[in-house]
């Protein structure tokens, strides 16, 4: 795989008052599998069709192997793309639509047949080689699409929300091949989606998307753990937010001071819902609050306990079933070790 570099890259279109993709800086190591996860108008798409040559830049560059091709015609960039539309073409059958890109790059023959095989064995779909797409299921044309994305061995694949339009079980079991066929292919992979959960289960690192520009690139765990700010931390899981001042390592709320980590002035105190408990702390390590259980849900392995703090803010516990139960209407205290918190602005 190739790397990609991305440098000041910057997107204006014509008549728009700000940029739609603002200065963004990436890198992505050779073979990687890079996400770019943000909400609806963040700037995604646009990046990606930068990248691979759909959309001509305003300003910046991109490197592929150190190569600035963001002048270059998208057929001379040698990147697969693949589309929640799949794209594909309704006259020819699978395997005609998996030779398409050899054909045009003038592949002989029996070469092309061989790696139509190969590329439709690679997503499972050898047997369904002379169906017509309309023949085919969503998640079979997908398929298809990511053979043709792929049977010209490109030096990365470039995926935009390629499972968006398909269902919850065989989004996930199409996760499952993605994930499959990059580690297999061993080629760098960028793929967009606004899907936290989907971002967090596929990616090496994830790039998060905001109004045009990145908010904050890292591996899915560091993300969670210990994301750069308000919005970072509830766009990526379920977070509890108290807002105030930070104060040697207090964080005064207005009602209430909470013991954190973090430097003087106003911020955020976030704390992921698995970190709270129901029950008081006992150490000086620990901050507890009052509260009343508004609801409880059960979830199988663990319970949501979303909880109204005193002052009138609400929290969510995550429980995974051991402490005493706890009902709607009960009154509880919630407890979290200071550490467990993260303090972003
Ligand atoms: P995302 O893929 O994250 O949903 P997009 O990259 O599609 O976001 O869009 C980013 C911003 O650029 C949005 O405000 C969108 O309206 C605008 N935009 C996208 N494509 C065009 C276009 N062809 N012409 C004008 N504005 C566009
Ligand atoms: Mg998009």
């Amino acid at each position: 795989g190739a790397t990609i570099r991305v440098e000041a890259l910057t997107k204006t279109f014509p008549g728009a008052r700000s940029p739609a993709v603002d200065t963004v800086d990436l890198d992505v190591a050779a073979g990687e599998f890079m996400t770019l996860l943000g909400p609806s108008g963040s700037g995604k798409t646009t990046t990606l069709n930068m990248i691979a040559g759909f959309e001509d830049v305003t300003s910046g560059r991109i490197l592929l192997d150190d190569t600035d091709i963001a002048r270059l015609p998208a057929h001379r960039r040698n990147l697969g793309m693949v589309f929640q539309s799949y794209a594909l073409f309704p006259h020819m059958t699978a395997a005609q639509n998996v030779a398409f890109p050899l054909r045009q790059r003038k592949v002989g023959r029996a070469e092309i047949a061989r790696r139509v095989a190969e590329a439709l064995e690679l997503v499972h779909l050898g047997e369904h080689a002379d169906r017509l797409p309309s023949q085919l299921s969503g998640g079979q044309q997908q398929r298809v699409a990511l053979a043709r994305a792929v049977v010209f061995s490109p030096r990365a694949l470039l995926l935009d929300e390629p499972l968006g339009a398909l269902d919850k079980k065989l989004r996930e079991s199409l996760q499952l091949e993605i994930s499959r066929l990059h580690s297999e292919l061993g080629i760098t992979f960028v793929f967009v989606t606004h899907d936290q959960e989907e971002a967090l289960a596929l990616s090496d690192r994830v790039a998060v998307f905001r109004d045009g520009h990145i908010e904050q690139v890292g591996t899915p765990s560091e993300l969670y753990e210990t994301p750069a700010s308000r919005f970072v931390a509830t766009f990526l899981g379920d977070s509890n937010v108290f807002s105030g001042t930070v104060r040697g390592g207090l964080l005064d709320t207005g009602s209430t001071l909470l013991r954190c980590d973090g430097p003087d002035g106003p911020g955020c105190l976030v704390v992921r819902p698995e970190r709270l408990r129901i029950g008081a702390g006992h150490d000086d390590g620990t901050n507890t609050l009052s509260a009343t259980v508004t609801d409880v849900v059960y979830q199988g392995a663990f319970r949501r306990i979303l909880v109204r703090f005193d002052d009138g803010t609400t929290g969510l516990v995550r429980d995974a079933g051991d402490a005493a139960p706890a009902a709607t209407g009960e009154r509880v205290e919630v407890s979290w070790k200071a550490s467990a918190g993260v303090v972003v602005s």
